[in-house]
């Protein structure tokens, strides 16, 4: 088990903004601002556009769903901004600050999460989170498959623990120094 915490370690999760907030630059610089206010290390940032490939790997346990065709076409209808955070809590912590999967449900029982805020429909809802420690491998291994979490928890984990690291605000990644 690679990404599972222990006492005082850091926990990653995958964070995926969707097409439609791409599409409105202030919506893209509010989120960014609720994952560093919320003291996240951000450890990859990439900007991309899924293939119909990709994107079936990332939803693959959703293949019989009654919403997987509108929901792959949906994340492969244009960029997206996918991101690797790090946090004591990250996983949790990070889904609390989405909210419901139901973008029309998370409007009324909680208005102040991002989905609350910036959800269009029930597929498009604004932002992914990974929903245990298997699916951030998985799904970090899928996005940025030459990033190995196994070396970044062996070489530079430490440095994050110790707060020993620079943000780098045009690329919105963190750095050790
Ligand atoms: P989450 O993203 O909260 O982990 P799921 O893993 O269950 O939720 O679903 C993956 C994605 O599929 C959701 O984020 C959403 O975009 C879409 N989706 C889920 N449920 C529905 C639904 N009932 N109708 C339409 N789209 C849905
Ligand atoms: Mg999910």
């Amino acid at each position: 088990m690679i990404n599972k915490p222990t006492h005082n370690a850091l926990q990653l999760t995958v964070a995926i903004i969707k097409p439609h907030i791409l599409q409105a630059p202030h919506l893209i610089k509010a989120i960014r601002e609720i994952i560093l206010s919320n003291k996240f290390y951000v450890i990859r940032t990439k900007r991309t556009k899924l293939t119909g490939k990709l994107a079936g790997e990332l939803y693959v346990e959703h293949k019989n769903k009654f919403f997987y065709n509108r929901l792959i076409t949906f994340m492969c209808s244009g960029p997206i901004d996918v991101h690797v955070l790090a946090h004591h809590n990250a996983i949790q912590l990070w889904r609390d600050l989405m909210g419901p999967t139901k973008s029309y449900q998370a409007r009324f029982t909680s208005p102040d999460t991002i989905r609350g805020k910036h959800g269009l429909s029930d597929t498009r809802n604004a932002v992914h989170g990974s929903d245990s420690p298997e699916s951030a491998e998985k799904e970090a291994l899928i996005l940025f498959p030459e990033f190995s979490i196994r070396q970044w928890y062996k070489d530079e984990e430490k440095y994050f623990i110790n707060g020993k690291v620079v943000f780098n605000k045009e690329n919105f990644v963190h750095r050790a120094a």
